[in-house]
């Protein structure tokens, strides 16, 4: 797609430090290095976010995840774990509307990644949890 600063590291328009590609997925060093090794997995063809993805496309990219992961783990023996995240939309902080996967190595606790989500139970009845279950189990049985 023409202005996708990904679609032009696909087509080598714009230059990336590649770690594998293949005609499905590209995965390439994040220019921001958050922790050494941040990875971004992207599928070559251009969709914008997780809520654009065909099954065929999702089983495509997303089985190429782990060995990709495992390549990234085995380069560095201080890689203690990794995160893996997919922002979907601007207030899910993406910033790139072509879907990819980040694979963040992580070292220590005080490394430069962080991600909180407060634990809102106490907050929740059984009706309202049954409430919101009930709600998505209707919008997959369309
Ligand atoms: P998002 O915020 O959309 O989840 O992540 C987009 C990521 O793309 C950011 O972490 C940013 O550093 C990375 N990025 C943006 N432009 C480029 C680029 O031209 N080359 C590379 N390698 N990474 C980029
Ligand atoms: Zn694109």
């Amino acid at each position: 797609m023409k202005d996708c600063i990904f679609c032009k590291i696909v087509a080598g328009d714009i230059p990336s430090y590649t770690i594998y590609e293949d005609d499905v997925v590209k995965a390439f060093l994040d220019i921001s290095q958050g922790t050494p090794g941040h990875t971004l997995v992207i599928p070559k063809k251009h969709v914008p976010n997780i809520f654009e993805y065909d099954p065929e496309l999702a089983g495509e990219v997303f089985s190429r995840i782990p060995k990709i992961a495992r390549a990234v783990k085995a380069s560095n023996p201080d890689i203690q774990g990794m995160n893996i995240v997919n922002n979907n939309g601007q207030i899910a902080y993406q910033s790139v509307f072509h879907s990819h996967f980040h694979l963040v190595p992580r070292y220590t606790d005080h490394d430069d990644f962080s991600m909180t989500f407060k634990d809102n139970s106490n907050e929740y009845t059984p009706e309202q949890l049954e409430a919101i279950q009930n709600s998505i189990i209707k919008e997959l049985g369309k």
